[in-house]
């Protein structure tokens, strides 16, 4: 996998800065870097508020590199890591009482303050407090020890695929307002969303309250993720992975035997094209998530098993030699899963001094 920083960083750049001009800051969500401290400390060079991951263990790798930024738990701590969450972020995002109950514990024990945003349900059928129950959620919050109430937070179009529109996002500004009016508190943090929230707040829809937003997809793969749709001034290919060829033959496209279930429980689909140059490389589902991959021209892929990858190069200008390496483009989910292998080398270069 090959990441270029300085990429990476215009991305995170121009996005902070045109959501700068909004009255919108950034929390630059690491999961799907596994909580690379090279693409950390580039997006905080690049404006990037804050650090948020959804996993404490990526925050924990942050935190011992000594990247020198604010962390946020961006999904719901477990009654299980509570100690390890106070200790390594200095925020969390919050559904359930419980939970900020002993977070107010564990953090009192540790002699420590931490955040909380409380995640207000909006219809996408992931995490959140129903609406109607978040002032009672707030009400307790502000009474725990060694909490400070940060603010509320929606999250959209990650499981139902529910749009950020202005009317979910009015509502969460409503919800502001009427916590502010009922129980005379501040809240000063407004998270609107995920990358899925962009398209929205660039159409130069009027933002109301929503003042945060938390980003990874986009500032990696320069891309909205609600219709793929390339952001304006940004790199799309950012970040590439490289795939080496360990057999290249002319091949029949229908096998032959008796067929039935493969090792994945599928039935492989007909792919009749008489006779194809069938490449293989050396990389598979154990490392990417092949429906993500979007190969060179010339390449067709047919088919992945846990390592090799099953392509028709017959178009592939010049052919394709064992040992040759082709570029891939990655969607969000090939990204994610080729971060997290341990057979993927990541090599990360930068011609530039970001300062
Ligand atoms: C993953 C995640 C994000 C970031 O989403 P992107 O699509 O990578 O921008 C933000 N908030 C929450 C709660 C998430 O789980």
């Amino acid at each position: 996998m090959e990441i270029d920083l300085d990429k990476i960083y215009h991305n995170a750049r121009t996005l902070v800065s045109r959501l700068g001009e909004r009255g919108i800051s950034v929390t630059g969500v690491t999961k799907a870097a596994l909580g690379s401290p090279e693409i950390a400390n580039t997006w905080l060079r690049a404006g990037v508020r804050n650090l948020g991951d959804s996993r404490i263990e990526n925050i924990a790798t942050m935190r011992r590199a000594n990247v020198a930024a604010s962390m946020e738990l961006i999904r719901s701590p477990m009654l299980s890591q509570l100690d390890l969450v106070v200790a390594n972020a200095h925020l969390s995002y919050n559904t359930e009482i419980e939970v900020v109950r002993g977070l107010s514990s564990a953090a009192s024990k540790a002699n420590h303050t931490h955040g909380i945003i409380l995640m207000v349900e909006l219809g996408d059928l992931r995490e959140g407090i129903m609406p109607e129950h978040l002032e009672s959620a707030v009400r307790e919050t502000l009474l725990l020890p060694n909490l400070v109430f940060q603010g509320i937070g929606s999250n959209l179009a990650c499981r139902s695929g529910v749009s950020p529109d202005s009317r979910n996002m009015a509502a969460l500004s409503a919800l502001a307002d009427s916590i502010e009016a009922n129980l005379g508190v501040s809240v000063p943090t407004v998270s609107g969303g995920n990358s899925a929230n962009l398209e929205w707040v660039l159409s130069g829809a009027e933002t109301g309250r929503i003042n945060h937003l938390r980003l990874g997809a986009a500032l990696l793969l320069g891309r909205e993720p609600l219709h793929r749709q390339v952001i304006k001034e940004l790199h799309t290919d950012a970040i590439t992975l490289k795939a080496e060829v360990i057999e290249s033959k002319r091949k029949p496209t229908q096998p032959w035997g008796e067929i039935a279930q493969s090792a994945f429980g599928e039935v492989s689909p007909t792919y009749d094209k008489g006779s194809i140059t069938q490449t293989i490389f050396a990389i598979g589902r154990q490392d990417v998530d092949f429906a993500g991959l979007d190969p060179p021209s010339g390449i067709t892929i047919l088919a992945a098993s846990n390592d090799h990858l099953v392509v028709d190069s017959s178009n592939y200008p010049g052919g394709l030699a064992v040992g040759s390496e082709v570029p891939f483009q990655l969607n969000y989910s090939a990204l994610l899963r080729s971060m997290t292998s341990p057979f993927v080398t990541k090599t990360m270069y930068s011609q530039l001094e970001h300062s």
